[in-house]
């Protein structure tokens, strides 16, 4: 049985296209730092990647209990040419301040469309957008602090 509008169902499945899309730039950034040997960079872009992977399976999981309907739909190719780290950080921000926005669409629809049993899910997105929004600003800050490329990469470290 559907408990999901399908209009709902249908932007859950854009947004896991927007999340596997953000982990496709992360990957193209993380590549480019492997190139120039900047392994603490590459490690911090390849585990994003792998975080909006698993923000696209947390929207799969939901539209599956609700009885929804999964569509994964085609990746546009990515930006990958980058001019320098502080392009690559910047954007970075830039990006995910635009899935904060996307997030805070969904839950405005959500509100529109009496889907309360959405609410709690994108609730979680709201509060892991702070964090994210946090980790890139964070980033830029620490950039500006380290003149050399490989300082900055010698300092940058994730948590698991
Ligand atoms: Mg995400």
């Amino acid at each position: 049985m559907t408990n999901i509008s399908e209009k709902l169902n249908e932007a859950f499945n854009n947004q896991i296209r927007k999340e596997l899309e953000s982990g496709y730039i992360y990957l193209g950034m993380a590549a480019w730092f492997e190139e120039r040997s900047l392994d603490n960079l590459a490690l911090w872009f390849n585990k994003q990647a792998q975080e909006e992977f698993s923000h696209a399976m947390k929207f799969k999981a939901h539209i599956l209990e609700r009885g929804g309907t999964v569509h994964y739909q085609a990746l546009a190719e990515q930006k990958q040419d980058w001019n320098n780290i502080m392009e690559i950080v910047e954007t970075t921000l830039e990006h995910e301040k635009y899935i904060t926005d996307k997030i805070i669409e969904l839950y405005d629809l959500a509100q529109e469309l009496k889907e309360y049993s959405s609410y709690h899910l994108l609730q979680w997105f709201i509060e892991e957008q702070v964090e994210e929004e946090d980790n890139a600003s964070t980033l830029i800050d620490k950039y500006k602090g380290y003149k050399n490329d490989f300082n900055f990469d010698h300092h940058v470290k994730r948590a698991e």
